[in-house]
């Protein structure tokens, strides 16, 4: 279990101001979606938590410590926008990649291979376990990257935009099945996103983001009934809430959304 916190965070690039002062706090097990205008500083808050930024001000805490510790410490698993597999290994060899990084050293557990073989089986992979990463469609390779995330059994799970760039329908099953995977493992999960539908139907709380630098304008509680089924989206308490983050996004950004 995994607690994120920032105390009055803040990051700049040169004069480029990404993020205002940050206070947030997510509990241990709580799904946390981040949407936000393109290029408000969302992915600058995502790499800010999984310790590959350091704040300029303040700090970010990942189980009560820096969240760079909390990185090697490999408390952190982090699916990223473009899958990001190895070429030359195989789906199987990509997916154990971080479990098997894992062994030296961190007196974790160094299982990852048998760890990776079963999550591979559950995202419906084991068939094509031996292929090269070329072979395999957008929606296969991003799920091969979330089981690269999931093998080394962090605790903390963070997603930028991992399925913007598949079809509705793949996107559709993606969202499913990373409902289904997290709420299985009770981990801490926070997702940056730009569908609204999306985040409401995975979250239990949705963080909306002003334009640059990236504030907090609307903290929405998301108190649907789990699990929820993809025709939770025909409910009206669905579409309630997916009225109440666009209603956010456009006060906060002046933007029609
Ligand atoms: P988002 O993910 O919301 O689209 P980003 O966090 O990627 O936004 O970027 C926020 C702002 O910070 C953008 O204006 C971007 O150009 C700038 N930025 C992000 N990363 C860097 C970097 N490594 N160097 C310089 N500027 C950056
Ligand atoms: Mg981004």
């Amino acid at each position: 279990m995994s607690t994120v916190e920032a105390r009055r965070a803040t990051r700049s690039f040169g004069s480029h101001e990404a993020l205002a002062p940050l206070d947030l706090v997510i509990p241990s097990g709580q799904f946390v979606s981040v949407i936000g205008p393109s290029g408000c500083g969302k992915s600058t808050l995502l790499r800010l938590i999984a310790g590959l930024l350091v704040p300029d001000d303040g700090e970010i805490l990942v189980d009560g410590r820096p969240a760079e510790s909390a990185r090697r410490l490999k408390r952190i698993g982090m699916v990223p926008q473009s899958p990001g597999l190895l070429p030359w290994r195989t789906v199987a060899e990509n997916a154990r990649l971080l479990a098997d990084l894992n062994r030296p050293g961190t007196g974790r557990r160094t299982d990852g291979a048998a760890d990776s073989e079963s999550l591979l089986d559950e995202v419906g992979l084991a068939d094509v376990a031996d292929l090269m990463p070329h072979e395999l469609s957008g929606g296969m390779q991003q799920r091969v990257a979330l089981v690269r995330a999931l093998a080394i059994d962090a605790p903390l799970l963070l997603m930028d935009e991992p399925f913007a760039a598949l079809d509705e329908i793949t996107r559709a099953g993606m969202r499913d099945l990373v409902g289904r995977l997290v709420e299985r493992r009770s981990i801490t999960t926070v997702l940056v996103t730009h569908s609204i539908a999306e985040a409401v139907a995975l979250s239990d709380r949705v963080l909306v983001t002003s334009a640059r630098p990236a504030r907090i304008v609307a903290d929405i509680d998301i108190d649907l009934p789990r699990p929820r089924p993809l025709e939770i989206e025909d409910d009206g308490q669905f579409v309630g809430l997916c009225a109440a983050v666009r209603r956010a996004l456009r006060r906060g950004t002046g933007v029609p959304a």
